[in-house]
């Protein structure tokens, strides 16, 4: 995308995420949590070299935690994010799949103690090859199926 089509959806501070699959833009949206009010613009089926299409988000006044990043890496392993301030990227990072995933997926199994109704435990997957394993009962999650047990 060339500096003048970027400068449409112009932001002056906080956190532009490129690289997105296709179609998935909403879903980091929803999973951000991004505050209704804030300005947010979501450039969708956008020509990439990466995939045959991506989206791009915007937030202006967001800046994205560790955790954040950690969460978009699962459903966008090859995103970029960059932080703009004064309208100008001043950082720009890749965002690496990681290799224990705590809290944000939900097991598969349903009678995994993860999902028991008695005392369930804070999940943990570990990855493994190109799935992920939940760390308790050993189920396998392959990355394509990541984005329907988000806990979000
Ligand atoms: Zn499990």
């Amino acid at each position: 995308m060339s500096e003048e089509k970027l400068s449409v959806s112009k932001i002056v501070k906080g956190t532009a995420i490129d690289h997105i699959p296709a179609g998935r833009g909403f879903l980091v949206q929803k999973i951000l949590k991004i505050d209704p009010t804030a300005r947010t613009v979501i450039i969708a089926n956008v020509d990439s070299k990466r995939y045959d299409k991506k989206d791009l988000i915007k937030i202006e006044g967001k800046y994205l935690t560790p955790k954040e990043v950690n969460i978009i890496s699962l459903i966008a392993p090859h995103a970029t994010i960059n932080k703009i301030e004064n309208s100008k990227v001043v950082e720009k990072s890749e965002v690496k799949f990681p290799d224990v995933i705590e809290e944000v997926l939900k097991c598969p199994n349903l009678s995994c103690i993860t999902n028991s109704e008695n005392e369930p435990i804070i999940t943990k997957f570990v990855k493994v090859d190109n799935t992920v394993q939940c760390h308790y009962c050993d189920s396998l999650l392959k990355y394509d199926e990541i984005v329907n047990y988000l806990n979000v």
